[in-house]
C-alpha cells in the first residue's frame, strides 16, 4: 500500500487532506507541531477508512526533526510515496511594522519547511522512480496581500521551488505541483475581521468561500495516477477570485 505524508495534518486544510488520501487507500502519516490531541483526532478518522496511520510532533523547520520524522515513517510504515507539504503559519502586520523575527518564522516553516521535507523526501522516490509532492501554496502567493509581506513572499517563493524541483526530477518519474487555495474556512481564516471576510466574498465569482474539501480533492488528483501527466503546476482553488 503506498504512503501518503501530510505536514500539519492535525486539523484544518491538513486534516481534511490526511482523511482524503485515507480514503483513496493511502496509510498515512502526519505531523504536528503542538496540538497532540487534534493530530490523534484526524488518526481516528483515516482509521475509520481501514487504512494504517500515524502521527509524529515533528516542526518542519527544524532539519534534525523532518529527518528523524522520515526515519520514523519509513520504519512503521515504508517510503514516503506522496508528501503533502502543508504546515503553514501566518504573522501578519504591515512592513513597516514586521519584526525580524516575525519574518522569519513564517519563511522558516513555509518555506524552508518545504524545502527540507522534500529534499527528505526525494531520495526514496527517485530509488522507486515514482513519487508525487504537492505544496499548499496560496492565491496570496500569486497576487499579494497588503499585511501579509512575510507570508505571500513564502508562498511565492513556494511556486518558484515547485516549478524548480519539478525540472529536477521529472525524469526520475517524481512530480513536484503545488495547489494554491483562495479564502478556505479555517481556524487560520475564521480569525479574519467581519468587514475583511465580507470585502474577500465580493471578490469571488463563485459567491461562497472555499472548504478544506475543495483544496483535498485537488490534492487527491494531483498525487493519482489521473495526474501521471502532470508536474511544475500551480492549480488554483479560489472560486475564480
Ligand atoms: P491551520 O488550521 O492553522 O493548521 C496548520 C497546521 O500546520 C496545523 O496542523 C499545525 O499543527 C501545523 N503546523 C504549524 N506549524 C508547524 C510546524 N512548524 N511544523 C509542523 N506543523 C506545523 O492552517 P490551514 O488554514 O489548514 O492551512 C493549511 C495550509 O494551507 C497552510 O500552508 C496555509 O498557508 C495554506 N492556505 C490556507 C488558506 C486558508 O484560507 N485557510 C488559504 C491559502 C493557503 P499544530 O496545531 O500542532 O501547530
Amino acid at each position: 500500500m503506498s504512503v501518503a505524508l501530510v505536514t500539519g495534518g492535525s486539523r484544518g486544510i491538513g486534516r481534511v487532506i490526511a482523511e482524503k488520501l485515507a480514503s483513496a487507500g493511502f496509510n498515512i502519516a502526519i505531523c504536528y507541531s503542538g496540538n497532540e490531541s487534534a493530530a490523534q483526532e484526524t488518526i481516528e478518522l483515516c482509521k475509520k477508512h481501514g487504512v494504517q496511520a500515524m502521527y509524529l510532533k515533528a516542526d518542519v523547520s527544524s532539519e534534525a526533526e523532518v529527518s528523524e520524522m522520515f526515519a520514523q515513517v519509513k520504519s512503521l510504515l515504508g517510503p514516503v510515496d506522496v508528501l503533502v507539504n502543508n504546515a503553514g503559519v501566518t504573522k501578519d502586520g504591515l512592513l513597516i511594522r514586521m519584526s525580524e523575527a516575525d519574518f522569519e518564522k513564517v519563511v522558516d516553516i513555509n518555506l524552508k519547511g518545504t524545502f527540507l521535507c522534500t529534499k527528505a523526501a526525494i531520495k526514496d522516490m527517485m530509488k522507486n522512480r515514482k513519487g508525487s509532492i504537492i505544496s499548499i501554496t496560496s492565491i496570496v502567493g500569486v497576487q499579494g496581500n497588503a499585511g501579509q509581506a512575510n507570508y505571500a513572499a513564502s508562498k511565492a517563493g513556494l511556486i518558484g521551488f515547485t516549478k524548480s524541483v519539478a525540472r529536477e526530477y521529472g525524469a526520475k518519474g517524481v512530480r513536484v505541483n503545488a495547489v494554491a487555495p483562495g479564502f478556505i474556512q479555517t481556524a487560520m481564516t475564521d480569525e479574519l475581521p467581519e468587514n475583511v471576510k465580507e470585502d474577500y466574498l465580493k471578490r469571488i465569482p463563485l459567491n461562497r468561500f472555499g472548504q478544506a474539501e475543495d483544496v483535498a480533492n485537488v490534492v487527491e488528483f494531483l498525487a493519482s495516477e489521473k495526474a501521471s501527466y502532470i508536474t511544475g503546476q500551480v492549480v488554483e482553488v479560489t472560486g475564480g477570485m
